[in-house]
């Protein structure tokens, strides 16, 4: 499945044939593959070399109308939210064995369209997707309403029933794992969907979604719509037939589909946006094993993460050391063709972000950072960067402020706990925070005091499908994974009927 031609250059060579061909590009309605109602198709490109991989169809308001149609019909009349939830258990399971057969052609899919390394895809996110579709499969016949005890004489059931319809959002930096996190709850629960893919990310969708009917998915409970996020996103948003609303992306647009769900008709909408969040290094680390975490926390996939570890505050006493040795780790990291063995870092998404990127670097050095690694492209085409740190960076910098969503670390000096804490939650964001320390006390009092969803103490980036996952403030509304995520996608209905006699109430 590898190349195993040695990673140093790569991103210069020539780019590695992908193991796999693009079958599917049309939209999803109703259970068949289907041009737009337009006609027109836009390409997806490969960010290793900026080559067209494949043109897809290009849904728009027309063909959002269509799937919500479906997936209308599938809710209100289908059999998926009528047979029993053993049923639609039984084929989230299929569904997740599916995935594991097909586990080598996905993954390649993956890295071509987005440019992640096999390694990452094969090795973790795969897996992951079967993982979060059994989690979900075993959570099918567990959901149920209850008993409720009244005042008076009467008999007080809480059902919980699916929403509907519900129109689902994704990026393009997990697109597979974006696909797991909200189809699987929403389908566990009963729902149908109608799921909007990222412009830049089309293909892995459309793939596992013709293993989900495979699986024995009904017609029409999923319909995958390809396309822009001001046609076809903003049609989805403001539907009137879609019941609820789930986004992953930028805060920015975040803020658009909200508006638009409110104008229409008050849709509920979970958002899951950016961050800028702090890995803070304590004064009693072991350096080297912080580094490595603080590395990671920040590099991987690309930096394209909205929980990356973006501002790295490290304890005065231990911050020269560190800044030396995150240099040298991140000089060593290996940049290159996604497809080869050993490489950790890909190119960037696209041309796009390419620049904005460069943009943040050179706004890091104009305004004072010292740049100690990277700072330009690598390669001499397509959208590679170079793992790039910066020391000495202040609050008021727009690199220790804005989301970069890049290979570009900035670490920053702190002297006491109570100090970090204010400047680690002086952003808008609060999406997670790394904490690396082995003091009990530091450890508990900064996982506390820390305004984030997710504090992740001397590890990062840990994402068990049972673990929430959402951010404070500006990062989001609700939750997602875990039970948390089931809510999202269930109404709760009240029914009360008087008790005659009752031996009891
Ligand atoms: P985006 O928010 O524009 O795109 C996310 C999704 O929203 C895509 O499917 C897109 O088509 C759709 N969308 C865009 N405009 C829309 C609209 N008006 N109505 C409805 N849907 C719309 O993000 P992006 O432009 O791909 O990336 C920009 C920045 O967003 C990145 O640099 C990064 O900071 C951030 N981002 C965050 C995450 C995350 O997981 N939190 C993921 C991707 C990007």
């Amino acid at each position: 499945r590898f190349s195993d031609a040695p990673a140093a250059a790569a991103a210069t060579e020539e780019p590695i044939q992908p193991p796999v061909d693009v079958k599917y590009t049309k939209l999803l309605i109703n259970g068949n593959f289907v041009d737009a109602a337009s006609g027109k198709t836009f390409a997806t490109v490969d960010p290793r070399t900026g080559d067209v991989i494949a043109h897809v169809a290009e849904g728009d308001a027309e063909d959002v109308n269509r799937a919500v149609a479906a997936a209308r019909r599938a809710f209100d009349e289908g059999p998926w939210p009528r047979m029993t939830a053993y049923e639609r258990c039984r084929v989230l399971l299929r569904f997740a064995d599916l995935i594991e057969q097909h586990a080598d052609e996905i993954a390649a899919l993956e890295t071509w369209d987005g440019g992640k390394t096999l390694e990452q895809t094969t090795g973790t996110e795969v897996p992951m997707v079967a993982r979060y579709m059994r989690y979900y499969g075993g959570w099918a016949d567990k959901i149920h309403g209850l008993v409720v005890p009244a005042d008076g004489p009467h008999h007080v059931q809480v059902l919980h029933e699916p929403i509907g319809v519900a129109g689902q959002i994704i990026p393009w930096n997990f697109p597979l794992l974006m696909f797991a996190w909200k189809v699987g709850p929403a389908l566990a629960c009963g729902n149908a969907v109608v799921l909007k893919t990222a412009e830049q990310t089309p293909l892995s969708a459309l793939f596992v979604a013709s293993l989900l009917h495979e699986a024995g998915l009904p017609e029409g409970v999923l319909n995958v719509v390809s396309g822009f996020g001001p046609t076809a996103g903003a049609a989805l948003s403001s539907h009137m037939g879609v019941d609820k609303l789930a986004f992953t992306g930028s805060t920015g647009t975040g803020k658009i589909v909200l508006e638009l769900a409110a104008r229409s008709n008050l849709k509920p909408v979970t958002l899951e946006l950016g961050g800028k969040s702090p890995f803070i290094v304590m004064d009693d680390a072991d350096v080297d094993q912080a580094v490595e975490l603080a590395h990671r926390a920040l590099f991987f996939n690309q930096g394209q993460c909205c929980c990356a570890g973006s501002r790295t505050f490290v304890h005065e006493r231990v911050y020269d050391e560190f800044v030396e040795k995150a240099k040298a780790r991140a000089l060593q990291r290996v940049v290159g063709d996604p497809f080869r063995r050993g490489v950790e870092q890909g190119p960037q998404i696209d041309g796009e972000q390419f620049k904005k990127i460069l943009r943040y670097v050179k706004s890091g050095v104009d305004s004072g950072a010292t740049l100690v690694a990277g700072g330009d492209r690598a390669g001499s085409r397509g959208f590679y960067i170079q793992p790039t740190v910066f020391a000495d960076v202040e609050d008021e910098m727009k690199i220790a402020q804005d989301e970069i969503f890049g290979p570009v670390q900035s670490i920053l000096k702190f002297s006491t706990v109570e100090e970090v804490v204010l400047r680690a939650n002086a952003t808008p964001y609060g999406l997670a925070a790394g904490v690396f320390t082995q003091r009990l006390d530091a450890a508990n009092t900064l996982a506390r005091a820390l305004r984030v969803g997710t504090v992740w103490v001397n590890t990062y980036d840990v994402f068990d499908a049972a673990v929430p996952f959402g951010g404070y403030k500006m990062s989001g509304v609700g939750r997602e994974k875990g039970i948390y995520s089931l809510r999202n996608y269930l109404q709760t209905k009240a029914v009360v009927t008087p008790i005659k006699d009752a031996a009891w109430l």
